[in-house]
């Protein structure tokens, strides 16, 4: 190959490697098909319709801010979000579609400038995927019941799962519970 083709060809691999990933299973999942979620606030597991949108339709739904975030993996600048430093008892919840996703009583201060929690609200109402993206392998954290992106778990967090989940704020609601 000529030093040109070669240079397009880099380029090219480049281009690929740092697109978001395309979540495996956001976008298929059938409209109508259900899943059981946990309800923070009742303690019940619950069985519900999962959330399936166009993207012209999130779009509409959505700020263009929270848009990119939770429909293009986006990530928030570290201690820009409304929630790195809330210390109020209650529920954080998916802001695209209102499913409980982390409580207060799991959430610590991990100094990243994101909401960190050591645990969701239950492993049904999250859901994890490996992400390649930036040169990385990371673990992306998504809404199970919208498919939309929160953050991502790492393996640094505290007692008792050694977990950190670094969430965007932009990806959350609260609803204090005091
Ligand atoms: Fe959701």
């Amino acid at each position: 190959m000529e030093p040109k083709t070669v240079i397009i060809f880099i380029a090219v691999i480049i281009m690929f490697a740092c697109s978001p990933n395309s979540r495996a299973g956001s976008g298929t999942a059938e409209q109508g098909s259900t899943l059981e979620i946990f309800n923070a606030v009742s303690g019940k597991v619950m069985t519900v319709e999962r959330i399936v949108r166009t993207e012209k339709e999130w779009k509409a739904l959505l700020s263009e801010e929270q848009y990119h975030i939770l429909r293009e993996q986006g990530t928030e600048r570290a201690y820009t979000g409304k929630y790195h430093d809330h210390k109020k008892k209650g529920i954080y919840k998916c802001a695209a579609c209102g499913t409980d996703v982390f409580s207060s009583e799991s959430k610590y201060d991990s100094r990243s400038g994101w909401p960190s929690f050591w645990e969701p609200v239950s492993e049904l109402n999250v859901g994890t995927q490996e992400d390649r993206s930036f040169f990385m392998i990371r673990t992306e954290v998504h809404c199970a019941r919208c498919g939309s992106h929160l953050g991502h778990v790492f393996d640094d967090g505290p007692p008792p799962t050694g977990k950190r989940w670094c969430i965007n704020s932009l990806s959350l609601d609260f609803v204090s519970t005091d």
